[in-house]
């Protein structure tokens, strides 16, 4: 076992999922950030563990060609962005070979050298920014939490958030030190604004704010608007969410709307899109639009086709989908985003699509017991993948075929395996980065029916 403080020369050979660069010193794996393949480096081990240990660069003996200043002061400590200190060539090759690997490992499938779809915007591309709240040097604060900790670091203007996110932070920094509103302290459950959550529109430009409470009211809630209508010129909506639980959960069941409207709206892929806080919507607008514009290229649908599209969200891929099928039906666990899938079909004028608000796997079930028997599949649900029995029930609905769009090679790779084994063959696949700068990354892989 390697011991901590003990100095190594080696050399980096590969990534970990979450992009850390891996090394070995004595046998052991090591784990080391701000890493790039091929460097020879100096470590030290600042944790040993029995069978992995994570170390720290000391010093670079041999520079990759990809390394690069990294040109955010926070970058260092912030545990937001992985991949800062390379460029983004080496970005994308690694992300790519990260998704082939793992069919190619767990899936038993290797699709060969993955294309992958890079971003054109590397900064301010994010339409969703959550800013945790706390102190920071005895001072009320907002910012990101410290990697692998719950410290808060002020980031006080993140390359990722777009101007009205970083606007909207700082109005409730100003607002809360002003009016001496106690922030909240996850040790003792006391204090009361915990997060700051803002949406934006990237096509409309509205601006959605919602304010993560432990209690139902803030003090002085109108003039809390009026400096954020103020700051954010586009702001359309601003919302009080109550969350009283202690815990990692972000957002409470309760929603206030204090100023303007309940939900924003956004334009995706020529369609509108009504978005309420809680209904998920993909963080990248101009990335996103490239992965449904893929999934639905794989998707190969014809006018007398039925599609049934699990984990659906706001029904965002559904109804991208409904205008190539003759039926498309929805499932989604949130009922908020079903209320919005649906109404997402009126304001769209698209009759061909139905929404279930379900458990993918019991709403697959019922739909097979109905008879429903589509032509193609698509799924994209969370990193946790699919429970095997939703593997089951898709297959014994036959389709032709699956498109999987997931967040997680890992469980992406898990699940292609088990489709093989239920009769479906892997295709093709592809990778698109809606994350620049951070070790997340999407694929879609097409599977179908073998012998087809
Ligand atoms: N396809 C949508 C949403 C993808 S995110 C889009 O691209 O916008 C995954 C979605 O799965 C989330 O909306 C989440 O609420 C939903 N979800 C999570 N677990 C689920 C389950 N067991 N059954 C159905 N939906 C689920």
């Amino acid at each position: 076992m390697l011991k901590n403080n003990t100095v190594y020369e080696t050399e980096i050979t590969d990534y970990t999922a979450d992009g850390m660069g891996i090394a070995h010193a004595d046998g052991c794996a090591v784990f080391i950030p701000n890493a790039i393949a091929g460097e020879r480096v100096r470590i030290s081990i600042v944790h040993a563990g029995k069978n992995k240990a994570i170390g720290k660069i000391e010093d670079i003996l041999e520079r990759s060609p990809h390394r690069i200043v990294r040109d955010c002061p926070w970058a260092k400590i912030c545990g937001g962005c992985d991949f800062r200190h390379m460029d983004y060539a080496e970005e994308l090759r690694l992300k790519a070979q990260r998704v082939r690997d793992a069919l190619a490992r767990l899936g038993g499938w290797d699709p060969g050298e993955l294309p992958i779809a890079g971003a054109k915007r590397l900064t301010g591309y994010r339409n969703k920014a959550i800013f945790p709240m706390g102190m920071y040097k005895g001072k009320a604060d907002a910012g990101f939490y410290r990697a692998r900790t719950h410290d808060l670091i002020p980031a006080d203007h993140c390359l990722l958030q777009n101007d009205a996110a970083n606007a909207a932070r700082q109005a409730v920094v100003d607002f809360v030190r002003e009016n001496h509103v106690r922030v909240y302290d996850e040790g003792t459950n006391a204090g009361l604004l915990r997060h700051i959550f803002v949406r934006t529109a990237d096509a409309t430009g509205q601006v959605m704010v919602c304010l993560i409470a432990n209690g139902d009211r803030l003090p002085k809630e109108q003039e809390l608007c009026k400096l954020l209508r103020d700051r954010v010129p586009t702001l359309a909506s601003v919302i009080l969410c109550t969350n009283t639980r202690p815990g990692n959960a972000i957002m409470g069941e309760k929603f206030r709307t204090l100023w303007g409207a309940d939900a924003i709206e956004d334009e995706l892929c020529g369609l509108r899109f009504r978005l309420s806080p809680r209904s998920f919507y993909q963080v990248n607008h101009a990335q996103a639009e490239v992965l449904y514009e893929k999934a639905r290229t794989f998707a190969g649908l014809t006018k007398s086709d039925t599609v049934l599209d699990l984990y659906c969200g706001t029904g965002t891929i559904t109804l991208h989908l409904a205008r190539d099928a003759g039926q498309a039906v929805g499932v989604e666990l949130v009922d908020a985003a079903i209320a919005d899938a649906k109404q997402n079909a009126v304001r769209n004028g698209i009759d061909n699509a139905r929404f279930f608000c379900a458990d993918a796997g019991q709403a697959a079930q019922k739909l097979l017991d109905e008879g429903l028997r589509p032509d193609v599949v698509v799924v994209d649900p969370p990193r946790k993948g699919l429970a095997p029995d939703v593997v089951e029930t898709i297959a014994r609905m036959n389709p032709d075929r699956v498109v999987y769009v997931s967040c997680d090679p890992a469980t992406l790779a898990r699940d292609v395996a088990r489709f093989r084994a239920s009769g479906y063959a892997p295709q093709r696949a592809e990778c698109v980065d809606l994350f620049p700068r951070c070790a997340h990354v999407e694929s879609v892989v097409l599977m179908s029916r073998a012998g087809l």
